[in-house]
């Protein structure tokens, strides 16, 4: 099993409840165009999608690992806590 295929089956151990809108943000959306996206790959669980010409965040998925904020090389990941109640549980504790 590759490890991501791992990560992905561990993802059905959490629960999430998704905040009205996103609490990551680009602080400047053309930084991704000449970027080699890492973020496609450290993220573990895929919130980063690059699509066509676009960076799309499914911010609904985000583990909260804070990974994103300190491995981004151009410092372009705006992050915060979802709101109160909102966003990540596990479901085991
Ligand atoms: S690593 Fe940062 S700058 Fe690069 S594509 Fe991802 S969010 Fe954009
Ligand atoms: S905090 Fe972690 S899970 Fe959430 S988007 Fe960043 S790298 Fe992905």
């Amino acid at each position: 099993m590759s490890s991501r295929a791992a990560v992905e089956k561990k993802l059905f151990t959490i629960r999430y409840r998704a905040d009205r809108g996103s609490h990551i943000t680009l602080a400047d959306p053309a930084r991704c165009m000449s970027c080699e996206r890492p973020c496609l790959l450290f993220c573990p669980a895929a919130v980063y999608q690059w699509e066509d010409d676009h960076m799309r965040i499914a911010y609904e998925n985000c583990l909260e690992c804070g990974t994103c904020r300190i491995a981004c090389p151009s410092g372009n990941v705006v992050w915060r806590y979802p709101t109160g109640g909102t966003g990540i549980a596990y479901k085991r504790g």
